[in-house]
């Protein structure tokens, strides 16, 4: 059985949201508050809905307190511009959000294909993805750049998903429409700057190798430059 936390404090919306859920044979557990999804948390959990503005502190804290314990998929609901950038921008390590309002329907595709990735990642043989990227190394299914000595940065899905693409197009141009089709194309909140903020981020994490360079291809893209 898979157990879905959804932290959510508007009744109306937890309401609909669980029913959906269990619809799609996923099992539901509610928590309005953060303390109640503390004291929620200790059972087995597979994937955590969460809501950014809940009554006793924000769902960013709460999902940064959960990636310092384990890395369980987070999904954001959240209502405003500024919140996505944060959680793109921020070392929040959420997997995917949801802008409200949403539909209940797309919610659930959202966490099947979230839970799909996931369990794929535990369990099944696979096609090994490391990518050599200069001095550092790449293991696209454990989210991980690694340089030499102590150099260890985790990424997020879509950090992942982006760098991995953009390795496969090494010193040649990644398309903004190619990566926003691949990886943000059910996303209608996502755009240009969006993504800005993606590349933004896996410069800094690529600086730990003074010769990798990200280079922005004026309109059209962005090319990873190795050397
Ligand atoms: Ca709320």
């Amino acid at each position: 059985m898979t157990n879905i936390l959804l932290v959510e404090d508007e009744p109306a919306i937890a309401d609909t949201l669980r029913y959906t859920l269990e619809q799609n044979g996923l099992q539901c557990l509610w928590a309005s508050t953060i303390s109640e999804a503390h004291s929620l948390l200790s059972q087995s959990i597979d994937l955590c809905i969460l809501d950014i503005g809940l009554p006793d502190g924000s769902g960013l804290d709460l999902c940064k307190e959960i990636r310092q314990q384990s890395d369980l998929p987070i999904l954001f609901l959240t209502a405003r511009q500024d919140e996505i950038d944060r959680i793109i921008g921020l070392e929040i390590g959420g997997d995917d959000y949801v802008g409200k309002p949403f539909s209940p329907r797309e919610v659930c595709a959202r966490v099947k294909a979230i839970l799909r990735r996931t369990q794929r990642t535990e369990s099944a043989p696979k096609v090994k993805k490391l990518f050599d990227i200069g001095k550092l190394n790449f293991d696209y299914d454990r989210r991980v750049l690694r340089g030499n000595e102590s150099y260890e940065q985790k990424l997020t899905s879509k950090e992942a998903d982006l760098l991995k693409l953009l390795c496969e197009n090494t010193n040649d141009v990644l398309e903004r429409s190619v990566a926003l089709n691949k990886i943000w194309k059910d996303d209608s909140y996502f755009n240009a700057r969006s993504m800005d903020v993606y590349i933004t981020k896996l410069r800094k994490y690529l600086r730990a190798d003074p010769k990798l360079e990200i280079v922005n291809m004026h309109g059209r893209g962005f090319k990873l430059l190795t050397s």
